[in-house]
């Protein structure tokens, strides 16, 4: 059953069907996009195109109405427990967003001696934004511990009177694990948290009546939807003020149609299957490259029981040859058809080396493809 559920969802892909040659392992960066995604775009295009909140004709109303749709389409889709309070805008991608929160809705009202709290292990752009909001207010910014590197020191974790924020990842973008929000809400119930959701959104469930955090920012292309989607949504109308008006420009209607559909594909696929898939494929591979002493799997002790693993792996493994350049061992990958990431992840650099190769699964991904890449990995083990 499980064989078949893959099968069918797989067979909507057609970058997917239609390079049966290579493997398709860098859906962190982006992943591929299923039909039902793109015939809602090009349905819409095709018959119902036009500027949102401008007109007096049904074509306009309906864009306008298939845009507010969408917003209540993601609070469904992330089981928000307030859905008249919160807001949903609409942004480029998660990139965009955070920088909205950060210049927006944070920086007006820091003041000298506040601080914020920032991962410094997380993607740039969940640091640089944060950085340059305190640089201009002038406020501290303190770096949340870590203890390994795959996971934050809630026992070093301090907060303070002052403190006006913490930013975290949900799931991070090159050690594959989840943050454990909850564990950094129970040290700081009264602080906004901003999560940058953009590897897990689309990828495990999210259950914002579960998470308890201010804002939510991902973006739509890592998430089967068109790149140049994504949203900010905040716990309350006390969002960023990113928009003033909510219709001011002409909105991306196109690809908030495109994240609408995506959404719709994902729930019905069924997010808790998604992640249990990609857990497993995950698992396939770390075990795989833990019998391999040539490489070293980045944020993870080897010592770990596969269970453990499995908790904390969703979909994203890096690792290191201990004698080729990460870079070399991506082109000599890509020879073999094995596509995939390898620089250093826009990380600010951790410890001596930075570059790493990652591999990142999806739905679309078959243990077949893993056991290729370990095939191919094997044969530079020495
Ligand atoms: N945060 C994380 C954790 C990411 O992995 C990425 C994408 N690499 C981003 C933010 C930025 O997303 P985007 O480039 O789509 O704006």
């Amino acid at each position: 059953e499980l064989a078949d559920w893959h099968h069918d969802l797989r067979a909507q892909f057609p970058m997917i069907t239609g390079n049966p040659d290579v493997a398709y392992l860098d859906s962190a960066a982006t992943t591929q996009k299923p039909h039902p995604v793109l015939d809602a775009v090009l349905t819409y295009l095709t018959t119902a195109n036009a500027n949102a909140a401008r007109g007096t004709y049904p074509w306009a109303n309906r864009t306008t109405a298939r845009i507010e749709q969408a917003r209540d389409r993601l609070r469904r889709f992330l089981h928000d427990p307030d859905p008249e309070r919160s807001t949903v805008q609409f942004v480029s991608g998660a990139t965009e967003g955070l920088r909205a929160v950060a210049r927006d809705w944070l920086l007006p009202q820091l003041r000298p001696g506040d601080e914020i709290l920032v991962p410094f292990a997380d993607h740039n752009a969940n640091t640089l934004p944060w950085t340059e909001a305190a640089a201009l207010a002038g406020v501290t910014v303190r770096p949340i511990p870590y203890d390994t590197a795959h996971d934050y020191d809630h026992r070093r974790l301090t907060v303070g009177p002052r403190t006006r924020l913490i930013a975290t990842t949900h799931v991070h973008h090159v050690y594959g694990g989840d943050m454990n929000v909850h564990r950094l809400r129970a040290l700081a119930p009264d602080i906004p948290i901003c999560l940058d959701a953009a590897q897990s959104f689309g990828h495990i469930p999210i259950d914002l009546s579960a998470l308890d955090v201010d804002f939510v920012v991902f973006s739509g292309h890592k998430a089967m939807a068109l790149p140049g989607t994504g949203a900010v949504w905040s716990r309350n109308a006390r969002g960023p003020a990113y928009h003033p008006a909510g219709w001011v420009g002409t909105p991306n209607t196109s690809g908030i149609i495109s994240l609408a559909a995506a959404m719709d594909w994902l729930d019905e696929a069924d997010m808790n299957r998604i992640a249990r898939w990609n857990q497993a494929l995950t698992l396939r591979l770390t075990e795989g490259l833990s019998k391999m002493p040539a490489y070293e799997v980045l944020g993870c002790q080897r010592s770990l029981t596969a269970d453990t693993l499995t908790q904390q792996r969703h979909g994203i493994v890096a690792f290191r040859h201990q004698e080729i350049a990460s870079n070399d061992l991506g082109f000599i990958l890509a020879a073999e058809g094995l596509l995939l990431r390898a620089d250093a992840h826009c990380q600010a650099p951790q410890g001596e080396k930075t570059a790493s190769v990652r591999a990142s699964v999806h739905v679309y991904n078959t243990p077949a493809e893993i056991d290729h890449l370990l095939t191919t990995l094997a044969a530079l083990d020495h």
